[in-house]
């Protein structure tokens, strides 16, 4: 299997961070835990929820295949991943928060993309709010 299993997935949290931080995209918190499903990034005030999910743990449809050896085991515990995902999308939305996901390896191979995402979602929120104030 060409995917690492790293599950806290630290080292494309690392490499969001730093494309956020060289970006001049502020105002983010890192894995917060008092918000739901613990998302890896978030904007507060703009409640937007960000997450990295790793291929393999994730079931990336492009990525990773189910291991073959226990295959049992690891769809079982593979899926229950990938519902706790959904819960998590569908709860902070229906909190009122805007959600993205973002894969290992679009992170990866495209971070410039990724990058695109945030800031139009950062703009969207942010007049939206601007509005609602006003
Ligand atoms: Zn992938």
């Amino acid at each position: 299997m060409s995917c690492i299993r790293s599950k806290r997935n630290r080292t494309t949290e690392y490499r969001l961070r730093a494309h956020l931080v060289k970006s001049g995209i502020r105002n983010w918190t890192l894995t917060p835990h008092d918000v739901y499903g613990s998302p890896d990034f978030v904007f507060r005030k703009l409640q937007i929820a960000i997450f990295v999910d790793g291929c393999f743990w994730h079931v990336c449809p492009k990525c990773c295949n189910f291991p073959k050896t226990n295959a049992e085991y690891w769809h079982k515990k593979l899926s229950e991943n990938r519902d706790r995902d959904l819960v998590a999308t569908k709860r902070l939305r229906s909190m009122g928060w805007a959600v993205l996901r973002f894969w290992e390896h679009e992170v990866k191979d495209n971070p410039k993309l990724v990058l695109k995402k945030i800031s139009r979602k950062l703009v969207i929120r942010g007049l939206v709010r601007r509005y609602a104030e006003e």
